[in-house]
């Protein structure tokens, strides 16, 4: 009785949780520019948790884009 080899390598993807793509700053928005500042400062030191913050923010925007 010989069982058929299993070779149960299956590649796994993982989520690139730090490749996302950043979202713009609407123009004329001043929180959005405040955020982009910020992203920018944080970029300049690696701070990728204050990155990821800015973008989150930027992305949901408390008051929103009118
Ligand atoms: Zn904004």
């Amino acid at each position: 009785m010989s069982e058929p080899t299993r070779h149960g390598t299956i590649p796994i993807e993982l989520p690139h949780l730090f490749d996302e793509v950043e979202p713009d700053p609407v123009e004329g928005c001043a929180g959005c520019a405040a955020l982009a500042q910020v992203r920018e400062w944080a970029r300049a030191t690696g701070d990728r948790t204050t990155i990821t913050d800015a973008n989150v923010l930027m992305r949901r925007h408390p008051e929103g884009h009118r």
